[in-house]
């Protein structure tokens, strides 16, 4: 009889320890907002707070991906319309797949379509990770426009600070790296709108994709930091 009950927790603790090592580990966090919603700096302020690194497909895009499309790829950036799925889930997959991306990363601009919300679902359960956080941010789309014209953003580091109000754009030097700042040449008008409508075209439909998962509405009017402390609370509080 004894024996027997020492055989059942020993069971019970090899059950305990077995579905500890296949719980799922990580933190996926997908931010989606329109352009000029802060999903960068939001991005940067999170991967500060977690320490899990912030990826951009635009700024991986932006640097360049060494592949032979390249001015394509500029090009069709420039007219703020959207790379090719098969290129984007190629170009995430190997970022994701990068040793500092194992305990978790914030995706800024990845899914925008349907077939790269689907990849990053199968990849996530291939890498063992948990079904994402996603936090979306909402701003009026006047506020986007104006945001948006009114930003130089660093070549270098992608940070962005606003021509209306912030001392170091009386430099135009970026306070991190020193490198010059500039306007992203998709910020003109008439890119914006482009961007906006592709961006509406496509929010719901990624909305319901990841309707199953922890998703969080949250108004980007605050400040980016009292912004990010609101995500950084909701991280701690909704996992
Ligand atoms: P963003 O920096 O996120 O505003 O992206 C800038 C531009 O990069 C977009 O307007 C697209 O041309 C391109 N881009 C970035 N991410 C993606 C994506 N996931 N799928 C397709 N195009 C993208």
């Amino acid at each position: 009889m004894h024996t027997q009950l020492i055989a059942a927790q020993l069971e019970r603790k090899q059950l305990r320890a077995s579905s500890r090592k296949h719980r799922p580990r990580g933190l996926p966090i997908i931010l989606f907002g329109p352009p000029g919603s802060g999903k960068g700096t939001q991005a940067r302020l999170l991967a500060g707070k977690f320490g899990i690194p912030a990826i951009s497909t635009g700024e991986m895009l932006r640097h360049g991906t060494g592949c032979a499309f390249d001015k394509t790829i500029q090009r069709t950036m420039q007219a703020g319309q959207l790379i090719s799925d098969e290129l984007m889930n190629h170009l995430l997959g190997a970022r994701l797949k990068r040793p500092d991306c194992a305990n978790g990363f914030i995706l800024d601009g990845f899914p925008r379509s349907v077939s790269q919300a689907e990849y990053l679902k199968s990849f996530l359960k291939d890498l063992g990770m948990p079904r994402p956080i996603i936090f979306h941010l909402t701003v009026p789309d006047a506020e986007v426009v104006r945001r948006l014209t009114h930003r130089l953003e660093c070549p270098t580091c992608g940070e962005t600070i606003s021509v209306d109000g912030d001392p170091d754009v009386i430099t135009c030097t970026c306070s991190h790296d020193g490198a010059k700042l500039g306007h992203r040449d998709d910020d003109v008008a008439e890119t914006i709108y482009t961007r906006l409508k592709s961006y509406k075209a496509t929010v719901a439909e990624m909305v319901r994709i990841f309707a199953g998962d922890s998703y969080f509405e949250v108004g980007a009017m605050e400040a980016p930091n009292s912004v990010a402390a609101h995500l950084a609370e909701l991280v701690r509080t909704g996992i």
